[in-house]
């Protein structure tokens, strides 16, 4: 495997950064995590939108132009023999002595990329079976809408939903109602063709699978109700299911321990799935 590290490609098991760099003492960096799928990134224009609003908002310099970056992704997923699989893409505030404040001006922001195949198959059976998450109290910071590598929280409920079982972690906040999942944005069904999601407004990530998933859903005549929803509702809801870049549409058949509807991953977010691609830009 081969990885890119601030202008080098190297073997993967040979990539490293600085023990100074930013992202490794502060967790002060920014990722995307883009699919692939026969060796084309799926949507990366609106990934590398997203990146670069998750820069501007933390003031972390843009290290090199968009068709620059483009083109290392493009290079890294060649370079890996990647046809379906997951381009991870990280870019810190870079390598300074270590003060929390940020380091002089013209500290070049450290940028890494890498690639891997997934396991297809394995993937498609996890969707015909849905997943299982379990709730757990929001803690996180109020800038979730950033994609950033800080993820503290994130990494403890879902070790947690791991000891559970569960593939993810729902995070509850204050006043009841479902944000998001550790790593995905949350869904329900309701009335058979109503699909509920949480606005982007406030206390989630703007997923880019979510804004996908809102077109694919116009198309096939379901409903949109961006509204919060609390895990009573989801627990009575006919289906539930999960988006991100990295799992697409997948089915959650149970919250914590409750089967949701009939217990099976239910048609709409099986359709949703299914033809998800038919709506992603994919060059
Ligand atoms: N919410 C969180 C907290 C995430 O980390 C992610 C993706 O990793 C998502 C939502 C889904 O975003 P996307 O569909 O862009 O992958």
């Amino acid at each position: 495997r081969i990885a890119y590290v601030n202008g080098r490609y190297l073997p993967h098991r040979h990539a490293s950064v600085h023990v100074e760099d930013r992202g490794y003492q502060f967790a002060d960096g920014v990722y995307e995590v883009c699919e692939v799928l026969n060796g084309h990134l799926v949507d990366e224009r609106r990934h590398l939108d997203r990146l670069e609003r998750s820069l501007r908002e933390l003031f972390i310099p843009t290290p090199m132009s968009r068709i620059a970056l483009a083109n290392v992704l493009a290079e890294v997923v060649r370079r890996n023999g990647v046809r379906d699989g997951l381009v991870y893409l990280q870019i810190t505030r870079g390598v300074a002595r270590r003060d929390h404040a940020f380091p002089p001006a013209g500290t070049k922001p450290a940028v890494v990329v890498t690639a891997r195949r997934s396991d297809r198959k394995g993937q498609e059976a996890l969707a015909a079976k849905g997943v299982a998450v379990i709730t757990v109290p929001e803690n996180r910071w109020p800038r979730v809408d950033i994609k950033s590598t800080s993820l503290l929280p994130n990494v403890l409920a879902k070790q947690q939903a791991k000891e559970a079982g569960a593939r993810e972690a729902w995070f509850v906040d204050g006043a009841g109602f479902v944000t998001e999942g550790a790593s995905t944005n949350a869904w329900i069904v309701t009335g058979g063709k109503t699909i509920v999601t949480r606005p982007a407004e406030s206390g989630i990530l703007r997923g880019i699978t979510r804004t996908v998933v809102f077109e694919v859903a116009a198309a096939l005549g379901y409903t949109v109700e961006e509204r919060p929803f609390t895990v009573a509702e989801a627990l009575a809801a006919d289906e539930a299911f999960i988006t991100a870049a990295t799992t697409v549409v997948m089915p959650v058949v149970r919250i914590d321990g409750h089967a949701v509807g009939d217990g099976k991953p239910g048609p709409v977010a099986t359709t949703l799935r299914l033809k998800f691609h038919d709506f992603s830009e994919i060059f």
